[in-house]
């Protein structure tokens, strides 16, 4: 055990202490390279080592950096290395956590992590939580607590509204939760790309009009496409009136609300019913970490709250915390480990002194790309995200989309610094987001200098 801990550890450390290096996008066009190596499932045993070898040199390099300082694409997150170590241990002491009664100093561990999102985030005490697999699963899971707080078994009349910049996540999850995308309202954003609360108002009248029940505003504390951040304070206003549920989308932005001088764009989130947190993203966790947070604990006990003959009953369900009657699932991970090592080891005031870095660093970053020749800003910072296109005199916006898309690939060949691109509002945008926790000074100097040689290359 411990020669193979010592090989895998060794080959891990010399991963992370190369990141700097790597390039921030490696050789993806790998489709040959995958056929290859489907297989069937080995009936001998191999060795360790060659395996590794295999990882290490063939396979991990071909992908995106996503835990590099360069990767400054999609939403970054990083991978804190102290949550593999307690993924280690959860997985070797493989306790069993889906039931309080089954490791009930375990579980506690993992409500205290949850309460701690909790009181980050201003939600009152009887809130509750879930850790859950991403942002995507705290979504369906709240739309599941939304329908059955609101709709019960009238699923069919219930209209959910979301805006037009909103996470796809959002219709996928409403599906899944049995409101199909005919109930689904995609409210346009304004020319900054938020939601319009005038026309949510009107597509709310209309469809009370109709017969049908508005009973939910999924809304965003970041959008993944520009960062845009929807007036969420507005919105509670319209739900508290409406009578609906709001769930926010924090998957991007929640964290920044740690924050105390990001709290002006993010005034109203702790006024939402249910609130959408990744901690793979804004806490730097690894993949796999979503969370989410309902304001009125007892909706979401009450949308998960089962019980089976032979499984041992919560003494005081109240007091204590149990995964399984807050969550679909049963069997599970122990994803608690993770939060509550890395809050511990590292202090909650090097989680917001790091999430004030990004911020800190997307603003001028945001700042030297608009003084670049060409470059016109379409959605400044709200949060560490920034969207930019790229013209000329007599562009059309099929050359400058093609343009932009090209200045996007161009930077990221140069392997320094990984950045993408989204089509929204008809134009094609690229985008900066700067949410890695290895991303510092240095980096934002060397996207600078690409971005700057692309744009010469393209101009020329
Ligand atoms: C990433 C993201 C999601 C989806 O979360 P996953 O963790 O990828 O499932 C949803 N909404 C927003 C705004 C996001 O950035």
């Amino acid at each position: 055990m411990r020669a193979m801990a010592d090989e895998v550890v060794g080959r891990c450390i010399d991963h992370i202490t190369s990141l700097d290096r790597q390039p921030s996008c490696g050789d993806v066009d790998a489709a040959e390279l995958c056929r290859a190596l489907r297989e069937p499932a080995p009936e001998q045993a191999t060795a360790l080592e060659p395996l590794l070898d295999s990882l290490f040199r063939d396979w991990i390099p071909r992908s995106f950096t996503a835990s590099g300082p360069g990767y400054l694409a999609y939403i970054p997150g990083g991978g804190v290395y102290p949550a593999a170590l307690a993924d280690f241990i959860a997985n070797t002491i493989n306790r069993y956590t889906g039931v309080w009664q089954a490791a009930p100093a375990l579980v506690q561990l993992e409500a205290n992590a949850l309460d701690w999102l909790r009181d980050w985030m201003d939600f009152p005490p009887q809130a509750r939580g879930l850790f859950t697999s991403g942002g995507s699963m705290a979504t369906f899971n709240a739309i599941v607590c939304a329908r059955e707080r609101h709709l019960g078994a009238e699923i069919r009349r219930g209209v959910l509204y979301t805006s037009d910049q909103a996470h796809h996540s959002v219709l996928k999850s409403a599906k899944l939760a049995g409101v199909m995308p005919d109930r689904v309202r995609a409210i346009e954003s304004d020319e900054g790309f938020r939601l319009r609360v005038g026309a949510l108002g009107e597509a709310i009248a209309a469809d009370r009009r109709s017969g049908l029940t508005p009973f939910a505003v999924v809304s965003s504390a970041g959008t993944t496409n520009t960062g845009a951040v929807d007036p969420l304070d507005r919105i509670a206003d319209v739900c508290d009136r409406e009578e609906m549920w709001h769930h926010i989308d924090g998957a991007y932005g929640a964290f920044f609300y740690l924050c105390e001088n990001m709290r002006d764009p993010l005034r109203g989130l702790p006024r939402a019913d249910s609130l959408t947190l990744d901690p793979h993203k804004g806490m730097f966790l690894p993949y796999g970490t979503g969370a989410l947070l309902v304001r009125d604990g007892a909706a979401l006990r009450a949308a998960h709250e089962a019980t089976a003959a032979y499984l041992p009953q919560v003494p005081h369900p109240e007091d204590y915390y149990d995964p399984s009657q807050h969550g679909p699932e049963l069997s599970r991970g122990f994803p608690g480990l993770r939060v509550w090592l890395s809050v511990k080891l590292f202090g909650t005031a090097a989680f917001r002194a790091a999430i004030a870095e990004k911020r800190v660093l997307t603003l001028e970053a945001a700042r030297r790309v608009a003084a670049l020749p060409g470059i016109v800003i379409d959605a400044p910072p709200e949060l560490s995200l920034f969207a930019f296109h790229l013209t000329w005199p007599g562009a059309t916006p099929a050359d400058e989309d093609a343009a932009t898309r090209a200045l996007m690939e161009q930077t990221t060949r140069r392997g320094r610094v990984m950045v993408t691109g989204c089509t929204t509002h008809g134009r094609f945008l690229g985008r900066v987001c700067v949410l890695n926790f290895r991303t510092h000074q240095s980096r934002i100097d060397a996207l600078i200098e690409d971005l700057a040689a692309s744009i010469r290359e393209i101009r020329g």
